[in-house]
């Protein structure tokens, strides 16, 4: 995008805590939350209307954020927190690592039988396995955090536009300005959102008015790059740009999981993009990749052939599974695929 999402900040800007005295979300830079508004209509992929923008650092603060807006304060027991396995594996850390009495980890979805309020996260496209998700618990006392972190077409087909009542985004996974720490979350209940936004004044008095800057600056060009949209390389649509490398990626991963028989992928069913009309398979941001065979630690096993991944224990299940980042930079990626595909069972 070049200068296109160039900006430049003035030592005198942003030097008060409050960026919109007139919003509930009070430390909401006016300029981000219409970058995100533009953004979701025109992919399709959340509806904005009838929820109110909480931003945060990181969704991963949001998370938090909505756990403690979520769990009544002067209940007996905390609140149970669930996901389906293979679960993202920072849920569990960050609900437990300060031994909140507000609420607890309670593990699998699937396995989750206890009777009272709980919280379900529902992460679609799911980190780690790509696939499209729905709640799994379906109890009266359940209350829905949707993640939707990886619901962009770079990675996967959009099919209607989310309404959930609480979901969660960044442009982590957006974009991929992981460092840029910004997430944003859609809110349709006032308390619920003044509650999450009552967190983050406590937790950090708001948000980096710099960083909000930054993105509506990236966002805007995210969305001005379907403006005029021609054939020229320099003006290439944004999540084209995405999909053409995700799409040669996965090409790649396949071929070499396809050579080496030690593998396996998951399938992803073809869907057409109500965005670019496109009919195709998801092509996530992480390959659940399986050891086949007598392989049962497929971390090592990789490990030992110079390859860096995150085992299925931290996602709830086997250690014949292991997460790799299909997002590396190109070199890393050629690497890591050539490495795959010379891969060959050794002796006992
Ligand atoms: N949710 C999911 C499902 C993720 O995969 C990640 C990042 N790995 C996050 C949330 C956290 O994102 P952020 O960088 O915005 O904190």
């Amino acid at each position: 995008m070049g200068e296109k999402s160039t900006i430049v900040i003035s030592g005198h800007q942003s030097i008060s805590y409050f960026s919109d005295v007139r919003n509930l979300c009070w430390f909401l830079e006016p300029e981000f939350a219409n970058s995100v508004v533009r953004l979701h209509k025109l992919v399709g992929n959340a509806i904005t209307e009838d929820h109110h923008i909480v931003v945060g650092t990181g969704s991963t603060q949001l998370f938090q954020a909505v756990l403690y807006a979520l769990s009544p304060p002067n209940a007996s027991e905390p609140m149970n927190v669930v996901s389906a396995a293979p679960f993202y594996s920072s849920y569990p850390l960050l609900t437990d690592y300060l031994k909140s009495a507000l609420y607890k980890w309670a593990g699998d979805a699937y396995e989750f039988s206890k009777d009272g309020p709980y919280i379900e996260l529902v992460t679609s496209p799911n980190n780690p396995d790509g696939f499209t998700r729905e709640p799994v618990v379906r109890r009266t006392k359940g209350l829905l955090v949707h993640d939707l972190a990886y619901y962009w077409p770079q990675y996967t087909p959009i099919s209607f536009p989310a309404d959930h009542d609480i979901m969660l985004f960044t442009v982590s996974k957006s974009t991929g300005h992981a460092g840029i720490r910004l997430g944003w979350a859609l809110v349709k209940d006032r308390e619920i959102a003044k509650k999450m936004i009552n967190f983050i004044e406590l937790n950090t008095i708001g948000v980096s008015r710099d960083s909000q800057l930054r993105a509506a600056k990236i966002l805007q060009a995210v969305s001005e790059s379907y403006d005029h949209v021609d054939n020229s390389k320099e003006t290439e649509p944004f999540f084209e740009y995405g999909y053409n490398i995700m799409a040669k990626r996965w090409k790649q991963l396949r071929a070499a999981v396809n050579k080496s028989k030690l593998f396996s992928l998951p399938d992803f069913p073809p869907g057409t993009c109500t965005f670019t009309g496109r009919t195709f398979e998801s092509q996530p941001a992480f390959a659940w990749l399986k050891c086949e065979g007598e392989i049962e630690d497929c971390e090592s096993f990789l490990r030992r052939h110079k390859i860096w991944t995150r085992g299925g224990k931290y996602f709830g299940v086997s250690s014949k599974y292991v997460r790799i980042s299909t997002l590396s930079r190109d070199e890393t990626f050629d690497l890591f695929t050539e490495r795959l595909s010379a891969m060959v069972l050794e002796s006992p």
